[in-house]
């Protein structure tokens, strides 16, 4: 039987196979580390059967997890902007809570991705929500292990999806949002300066959990 498998330490869905992968190319990058367990994969509904969503408020905007934690325990933010609804990176797991919690929340438009540890089942959820748009910058289209046609790739240092969204080649294999609020900005002008916009920053930084080997990577291109 043909399977999209998902890959344990990163949480990866992997195009379909009859046979698990030999490997991760994600977690075979150096920059990465292979779990002391060796290698192992699973599936989405295997996945379902043992780990349930994990929805928070943090900041006012919505984070969903896995409980209990798996891969690199990422989490997934729901960004309200003038584009529309952005999730904000995606996890391995998809189910009915977590999408029953973002229609309530106005529905999905886009998803983005800022790392290639974020794809998890990225196509899953834009499956979840008709096939919105996965937006990936092209530099990072080798790393993409299940192709799906909702991925559009962009191009070049940044791509601005409207006056107060812009996409951020940040270095690496990281994107990063910038978010520029103009109620917030009307109402906090005094506290600006020129390099102090209110920004989702400081949220997409708890993206990864503090003690994660990439955090202090994020931390510093996240840094405001
Ligand atoms: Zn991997």
């Amino acid at each position: 039987m043909m399977t999209k498998f998902i890959f344990n330490t990163c949480g990866a869905q992997h195009g379909e196979s009859h046979h698990a992968p030999d490997h991760c190319e994600i977690c075979e990058d150096d920059r990465q580390y292979v779990g002391w367990e060796g290698q192992k994969w699973t599936t989405h509904e295997e996945l379902a059967e043992h780990h349930e969503q994990r929805i928070e408020i943090e900041e006012d905007l919505l984070a969903i997890g896995i409980k209990p934690a798996f891969a690199i325990d990422q989490r997934a933010f729901l960004l309200p902007t003038d584009v529309g609804n952005i999730l904000w990176e995606s996890v391995s797991l998809v189910a009915q809570e977590a999408i029953d919690a973002i229609n309530k929340c106005g529905g999905l438009d886009r998803i983005i991705i800022s790392h290639p540890h974020f794809y998890s089942s990225m196509g899953v959820w834009s499956d979840a929500f008709g096939g919105v748009e996965i937006l990936i910058h092209e530099a990072d289209k080798q790393w993409v292990q299940r192709p799906h046609p909702s991925i559009n790739f962009w191009s070049g240092d940044d791509l601005a999806l409207s006056d107060s969204v812009t996409l951020i080649r940040a270095g690496g294999t990281w994107v990063k949002l910038e978010y520029f609020d103009r109620n917030h900005y009307a109402e906090n002008e005094t506290q600006l300066d020129t390099n102090t916009q209110p920004t989702f920053v400081e949220v997409l930084k708890r993206t990864l959990p503090e003690q994660e080997v990439l955090a202090t990577e994020a931390e510093q291109l996240y840094e405001v």
